[in-house]
């Protein structure tokens, strides 16, 4: 006698699927807005630069030419202007030309302000314009 064939029965794949779950808006925020995302990931990537985020700093509190820049940082012109580029491109930093100079000042927006915030929170720096504010005031 030969043994039963083992008949394939433990087929298990008719499993049902876990259907898409309908619980919409659980106990959590909104967590919608994927396009704020982008725009802040390219906000840090460009202040993920050392040079970048010091020279965005610097122009968060004067306005200042390339020249200044480069002196203030201790490098040349030449990498400044590619740096100030980059941050020009992204609308964090914005030029005036005076004269035959162009001086360069961190963009009056909400967005700016905030990384500037954030910058100085992050170094645990305190910021010089509020300590220059409070100051005038005394003397
Ligand atoms: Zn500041």
């Amino acid at each position: 006698m030969r043994p039963p064939k083992n008949s394939a029965s433990n087929n298990g794949r008719d499993r049902a699927t876990a259907g898409p779950s309908d619980k919409s808006g659980g106990s959590g925020a909104d967590l919608s807005g994927k396009a704020d995302y982008h725009a802040a990931a390219d906000d840090f990537r460009l202040l993920g630069d050392a040079t970048r985020l010091e020279v965005f700093w610097l122009l968060c509190h004067q306005e200042l030419s390339v020249a200044g820049i480069a002196s203030a940082m201790g490098m040349s012109s030449p990498a400044i202007s590619h740096h100030l580029r980059a941050l020009r491109d992204t609308g964090l930093v914005v030029a005036r030309r005076n004269g035959r100079e162009v001086l360069y000042q961190a963009a009056e927006t909400e967005r700016c302000e905030l990384l500037h915030r954030v910058v100085e929170s992050v170094l645990d720096i305190e910021c010089p314009q509020d300590r220059r504010r409070g100051r005038t005031q005394t003397h």
